[in-house]
Formats: structure tokens, C-alpha cells, sequence
């Protein structure tokens, strides 16, 4: 039987049930109605991780015990409103919009914590930092006093078969720890963010501590309404 063919529940207590201990899971409720993300919150989900912001505005009130983190691509127009509601934004890919993060928080007195989105698998169309300069761009915005980082977040190339994206996992895990190991003020290389419902045992065997699952919980993805 198909994961999708199980109800919101009781995939969520499964996967709660098989997370190893300091795993956290994030439910990518991309498309998903409020009743829907309600029903994972109900069944014990403590992260709810959302691809738009309009979505999560639509969403919020049915979870005031559990954290929101951004997990799409933020265009800095809709900065202002995302830093009102995310309690984490994962997905920062450049110092312009760590800059507008920076900036629309210190006006609300916020300090949002954020991971660094890494393009592992080097692809032009997707977003997120090269391998290469990731370093300098922890440098470059550690210094900023509204956002923290606190680690990274990578998707790693989708190609199917989950072992595909191993070297990929293993390589961003490399990356954390040598950051970690820079001991730059400012910063506090906490979470890893890797894996997706195909992918996340993997994921975590090679070091993730957040793994963000969508279909694994909803079944397959309404259509995409925005
Ligand atoms: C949709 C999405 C996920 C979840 O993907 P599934 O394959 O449905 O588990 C994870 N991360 C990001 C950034 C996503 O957009």
C-alpha cells in the first residue's frame, strides 16, 4: 500500500515513531489546506514548514504550539511579511536578502534564525549557494544583529533513487562541520536540513537533524494554487 494511501495521522506517527532521537521532522505542507496541517499538528507534528508566504498566513491559526519555518524561495518583497510570521527561514541564498531579513527584523525586535540554502548538486536551475561560496557568505552576513544562522538546508539533486543524493547529503555534512570548526563569531551551526520523503533515511544517515517531508504525510500535492 501506498504512504498516500494511509491517512494524515497515521503517516505522521509513523515517521515520528521511526525518527531517530535529535531528528526533527518538518511537515512540508506546500498546497495543503488548513485542516490538513491541522491534522498533522494534531497528530503530533512540531514543525510545519511552508513554501509561501500566503499560504502560512492562511494556515497559522491552526497551530500556535507548533514553529513555522520557511522553507521556499523568499523574494525580498515578501520579506516583510514572512519575518512576521516564519520562526525560522532556511532557505537565505544571498547576502542581499539576508540584508532585507536583517533589516525588516531589526524593526520588529526579531532575531530570525536562518540556515544557508546549498545548491549541492551544482544545478543552474535550482537555488541556493555554490559549495564554493558558501564560507564567504556566512562571513559576510554573521555580523548581522537580527539573524542568526544557524546552519544549512540543501535539497540535493531529485533524480528518483534516493542513494543518487548520498554524496550530495555527505558533502553539504562536510561543509557544516568545517564551518562549525571556523568558530565565526555570531553563528551557531546547529541544524542540518536535508532529505524529503524519498530521501530522508538517507538524509539522515549521512547527518541531517531536520528532515522536511511533504508527500510522505499529505499523499500526493493538490494542485498548486498560487
Ligand atoms: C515540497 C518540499 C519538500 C517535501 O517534498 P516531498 O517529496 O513531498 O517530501 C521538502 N523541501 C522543500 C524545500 C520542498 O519544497
Amino acid at each position: 500500500m501506498a504512504e498516500n494511501e494511509l491517512g494524515i495521522k497515521q503517516n505522521v506517527e509513523k515517521i515520528l515513531s521511526e525518527l531517530p532521537a535529535g531528528v526533527e521532522l518538518v511537515a512540508a505542507a506546500k498546497t495543503k489546506t488548513p485542516e490538513e496541517i491541522r491534522e498533522a499538528i494534531d497528530a503530533g507534528v512540531k514543525i510545519v514548514g511552508e513554501n509561501y508566504v500566503q499560504e502560512a498566513i492562511e494556515a497559522r491559526n491552526v497551530g500556535r504550539n507548533v514553529r513555522w519555518h520557511f522553507i521556499g524561495h523568499l523574494q525580498t518583497n515578501k520579506v516583510k511579511k514572512a519575518v512576521g510570521i516564519f520562526d525560522m527561514i532556511e532557505t537565505v541564498d544571498s547576502a542581499e536578502l539576508a540584508r532585507e531579513i536583517d533589516r525588516n527584523c531589526g524593526k520588529i525586535g526579531k532575531i530570525m534564525p536562518v540556515l544557508i540554502e546549498v545548491n549541492s548538486g551544482g544545478e543552474p536551475q535550482k537555488y541556493g549557494v555554490l559549495f564554493k561560496d558558501v564560507l564567504d557568505l556566512v562571513k559576510e552576513i554573521s555580523g548581522l544583529k537580527s539573524i542568526k544562522i544557524e546552519g544549512l538546508m540543501t535539497m540535493g539533486p531529485v533524480t528518483g533513487n534516493a542513494e543518487d543524493a548520498r554524496a550530495y547529503f555527505a558533502r553539504t555534512k562536510k561543509l557544516f562541520d568545517e564551518i562549525k570548526s571556523t568558530g565565526i563569531m555570531g553563528i551557531e551551526m546547529k541544524y542540518l536540513s536535508m532529505g524529503m520523503t524519498a530521501s530522508y533515511h538517507v538524509a539522515i544517515e549521512e547527518g541531517a537533524n531536520l528532515v522536511r517531508i511533504g508527500t510522505g504525510i499529505f499523499g500526493e500535492r493538490n494542485q498548486l494554487a498560487l
